[in-house]
């Protein structure tokens, strides 16, 4: 195997040593003294341990975080935010492969994928920077007697808790940060338990930028201790929160103490409609990857395509050969395509849709099993998956999987593509393959979720607002409506006769 070369110097080398947690502007451990180990998913290794912080830990990273948003952080100037940003813009640049290596030892997204993530994730950085000095309120004419201005301004929510899964650990926890610290809020961010190490990483750097002591803390542990302590916490204002439907409605449920504000990035299973007079070369690869990039470890997996029956067959034999022809292994050989799934635990998940698309009659076109040749057998691999012969009621056409498993399944008619395609509790994206420009648009607008990419996919921008219709959640990260996520609008009176 080939390595991605070693960056000449590591901020933090990833050689099974401890990590500590950032709290308060200081590197810490749990009160507790507890740890956790985190794993390399293409190999089994103990990678690092780190902090298994719980609710006492919670407790002071929040206190932090209302000192610093009561303190001088409230009295930076956007212009000096943006500064800041773009300083850590600029740190993430010299930074790169060590952030990108850091993700795909960590969680097992090829190196070619983390590295490519560059443009993105210091766009958004720079996009953020751009935003702090563009907050406004608006000056409001009213009908009220006398002489009364009216205007509104827009304030900062104050302690924000960011919760985070681990299929995209940099790109996560910058899609939190970014905009706290463009509005002059303070974070605790909880990373997911499978991929901690970049997020501290992360840490560091924002720390050699100069953001104040206690704006962003990291608490590393669990979903169920750290995690739950976070969303209950009545000294947090809001929280930010991306991973499944089933913990977002858990978070819902532990705002309510306070009615802290919440917005909820969850799951999905997106339809890719593919129709008879699409371009099937360019539609092949991009449905494929659709759903196995990452290893299907993606909130916006393909992962129910729908194709016109009149090309079904063909589709799917060419969706096949492209799927068998994909390149996989450990993640950080920079000829991997397709990398590990991030634990055995969710290797046993996947595992279980495929016994149970079997099962329920489907048909295994390719892939279908753990993949155990070689050094193959010491990490989470599966075989990039294509299942035909699908029915809608099926398990694997009806529940996330967040595994390489796409299900084919024909269709006759638009409107029935259009119906079936809205046929589930989700609502997150949608890919249309098409050279018509008329389906193009009727599809776009009838297809209930937050993104829908015509002969594409996977396009996003800090520009334009990502987020999730129905049970995908609510909010919107990317664009100016993300900012207003982070920000209160008050309104304001003054008579001046
Ligand atoms: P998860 O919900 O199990 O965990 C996400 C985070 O929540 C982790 O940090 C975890 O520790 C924490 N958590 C778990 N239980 C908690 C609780 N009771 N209270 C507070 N926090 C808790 O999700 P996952 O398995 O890490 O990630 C996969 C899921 O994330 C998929 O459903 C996927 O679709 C979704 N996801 C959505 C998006 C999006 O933008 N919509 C992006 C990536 C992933």
């Amino acid at each position: 195997m080939t390595v991605a070369q070693t960056p000449a110097t590591l901020r933090q080398p990833i050689d099974g040593r401890h990590r500590q947690m950032f709290v308060d502007g200081a590197w810490v451990d749990a009160r507790s003294g507890r740890t956790m180990e985190t794993r390399n998913p293409a190999t089994g290794a103990v990678i690092a341990t780190v902090p298994r912080g719980d609710r006492q830990d919670v407790e002071l990273a929040v206190a932090a975080a209302r000192k610093a948003f009561d303190g001088p952080w409230s009295r930076f100037k956007p212009y000096e935010r943006q500064v800041l940003l773009l300083r850590i813009a600029d740190l993430f640049e010299k930074h790169w492969e060590e952030i990108s290596r850091s993700d795909t030892t960590d969680m097992g997204m090829p190196i070619v994928r983390t590295l490519a993530n560059r443009t993105r994730v210091i766009g958004m950085l720079r996009y953020y920077a751009g935003m702090a000095t563009s907050l406004h309120g608006e000056t409001i004419e009213n009908s009220l007697p006398g002489e009364i201005v009216s205007f509104t301004r827009k304030e900062p929510v104050g302690v924000v808790g960011a919760i985070i899964p681990w299929n995209a650990p940099t790109a996560a926890s910058i899609w939190k940060i970014g905009p706290a610290l463009a509005t002059g809020c303070t974070v605790v961010l909880k990373p997911s338990e499978e991929a901690p190490l970049t997020p501290l990483l992360i840490a560091d750097l924002m720390n050699e930028a100069g953001v104040p002591p206690g704006v962003v803390n990291i608490v590393t542990g669990t979903g169920g201790e750290a995690g739950a302590a976070l969303a209950e916490h009545k000294g947090v204002d809001k929280i930010v929160f991306t991973g499944s439907t089933a913990t977002g409605q858990s978070i819902v449920r532990a705002s309510a103490g306070n009615l802290k504000r919440v917005s909820l990035e969850l799951g999905g299973k997106s339809p890719v409609i593919v129709c008879a007079d699409a371009d099937l070369d360019r539609a092949v690869p991009v449905a494929a990857m659709s759903v196995f990039a990452n290893s299907g470890q993606i909130c916006i997996a393909g992962s129910r395509l729908f194709v016109e029956r009149s090309i079904h067959d063909e589709f799917v034999a060419r969706l096949a050969a492209y799927a068998r022809g994909l390149r996989i292994g450990d993640g950080i050989d920079p000829a991997t395509e397709i990398g590990p799934l991030v634990s055995e635990k969710q290797l046993q998940r996947v595992a279980a849709y495929l016994e149970a698309g079997t099962a329920e009659g489907a048909t295994l076109v390719t892939g279908g099993t753990r993949l155990m040749e070689g050094e193959l057998a010491a990490g989470n691999f599966v075989a990039p998956t294509v299942f035909a012969g699908v029915s809608d009621e099926m398990r694997i056409a009806r529940e996330e999987i967040f595994g390489p498993v796409i299900s084919a399944l024909p269709f006759d008619t638009l409107d029935e593509a259009i119906e079936r395609a809205n046929n589930t509790p989700y609502g997150l994206a949608a890919g249309v393959f098409t050279q018509n420009l008329a389906t193009a648009h009727q599809l776009s607008r009838k297809i209930r979720a937050g993104s829908v990419w015509v002969n594409t996919y996977h396009a996003i921008d800090p520009a334009v607002p990502f987020g999730g219709y129905k049970m995908s959640g609510y909010g919107r990260e990317g664009g100016a409506e993300h900012l207003d996520e982070y920000l209160n609008t008050k309104g304001v009176f003054i008579k001046i006769d």
